[in-house]
């Protein structure tokens, strides 16, 4: 053994059997189980996790709220971050031993839509929830001990010990940084701090309300900070929320359960018409049109970071866009993940984001669904499990 790692040499083009957390069927606890992994293919990559945390998307997979994520036996997780344990043909920019984030969303490179500077989706490996193998052949790397294929889960699969993910769904990290925070760049801080920075362009002095306080919204209040807003609203319907809000940037908050009339109001009422930029981070299509509403006439731009539950349509009249607000969604923060998140990665060693507020709690994997309580009952923000 080196550095926790099994020797490369031992491993290397051979099937790897280690533990796995699985869910077979939506809301079944995980049950951690010995799986077997396959060596990557063509332009594949294999990392040892060393640490993933839960991001609310695993909440509702495992829930199976979607159609697109009811697809069992899975592998859940995709924020995480671990070292590079073999590559296969082709994969040039990533070698064993480098230490990695990999990202749902991935950035290949070569397809129209990575050659789009105004996007960061990707044809061959931008997220895509109905995709539950790999692009390669169409099978799976991971198999139960009986030989049963196990699903994928967002380009990434990190509730398991070993994982195999398409080499553009991979970011190298300076090897200086701490791995335990850069796994919240993996998802939920890139994708919150990226909406202000990328998709809103939070300028100095402007006013921001944020919708819903996990680390999502809380990674738009850093990134809001960050950019010199001035007026910062948190809007929660769990109080205990505002207290890691208000170390983060937050400078005002509103329980909507605290007041009879709609938060829309009294967020208009606060900054004299409304905000200049809202967020959306709860993923409910009521707290959307509260969201949209609460910005001001003319200029308020909304942008939509929740998943929301399918079928359902955007809670606003078209003629009510005649107002001139504006309603914008965003998939990771609208960066694209291989070019800009080992910059993203340096600015938050700078300190410009505060990473260590996140993880308000550690647990080994084998707690995994110790861990997934607590951010049902909205105790934690990120919980790290360490593999
Ligand atoms: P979380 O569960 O940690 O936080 C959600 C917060 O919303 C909680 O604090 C909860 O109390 C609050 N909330 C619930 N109902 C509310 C209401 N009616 N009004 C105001 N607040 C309310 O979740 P998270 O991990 O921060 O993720 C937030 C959302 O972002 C989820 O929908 C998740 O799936 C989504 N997400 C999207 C992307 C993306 O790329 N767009 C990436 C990551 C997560
Ligand atoms: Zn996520």
């Amino acid at each position: 053994m080196e550095n926790g790692l099994r020797k490369p040499s031992e491993t290397t083009g051979k099937v790897i059997t280690c533990k796995a957390a699985i869910t077979w069927g939506p809301g079944e606890p995980f049950v951690i189980e010995e799986v077997k992994v396959d060596p990557p293919q063509k332009m594949e990559v294999r990392i040892k996790i060393l640490f993933t945390s839960i991001c609310h998307t695993d909440l509702s997979a495992w829930q199976g709220e979607n159609e697109s994520q009811r697809a069992y036996p899975r592998i859940l997780g995709h924020e995480a971050s671990g070292i590079v344990e073999s590559v296969g043909e082709g994969v040039m920019d990533i070698k064993k031993g480098d230490h990695v984030v990999p990202i749902f969303n991935g950035e290949c490179g070569d397809c129209p839509y990575c050659k789009c500077e105004k996007t960061n989706m990707c044809e061959r490996a931008g997220v895509n929830p109905f995709m539950t193998v790999m692009v390669n052949d169409g099978k799976s790397r991971f198999s139960c001990k009986e030989g049963k294929p196990i699903f994928h889960f967002l380009n990434t699969s990190t509730f398991c010990e070993y994982t195999v993910v398409e080499s553009a769904c991979v970011v190298k990290i300076d090897p200086g940084a701490s791995l335990k925070t850069m796994t919240l760049l993996s998802c939920g801080v890139s994708t919150g701090v990226g909406a202000a920075w990328n998709i809103a362009n939070v300028k100095a002095g402007s006013t921001v309300a944020i919708f819903g306080l996990g680390a999502v919204g809380l990674a738009v209040a850093e990134g809001a900070r960050a950019r010199g807003a001035t007026k910062i609203i948190g809007v929660d319907i769990n109080p205990n929320k505002f207290i890691k809000g208000r170390a983060m940037g937050i400078t005002d908050t509103i329980n909507p359960r605290d007041f009879e009339k709609p938060v829309h109001e009294c967020i208009r009422e606060m900054t004299g018409g409304g905000v200049d930029y809202s967020f959306e981070c709860a993923g409910i299509s009521e707290v959307l049109r509260e969201a949209f509403l609460s910005t001001h006439e003319g200029w308020g731009l909304t942008v939509i970071l929740g998943i929301h539950t399918s079928p359902k349509m955007l809670p606003l009249h078209p003629m009510e866009l005649f107002t001139g607000r504006v309603i914008i969604a965003t998939v990771f923060g609208g960066f694209k993940g291989k070019t800009q998140l080992p910059n993203f990665a340096k600015e938050c060693m700078q300190g410009v984001v505060n990473l260590e507020e996140f993880i308000t709690h550690e647990l080994p994997f084998e707690k995994i669904n110790e861990a997934f309580q607590l951010l049902i009952d909205g105790k934690s923000v990120r919980c790290l499990l360490h593999l």
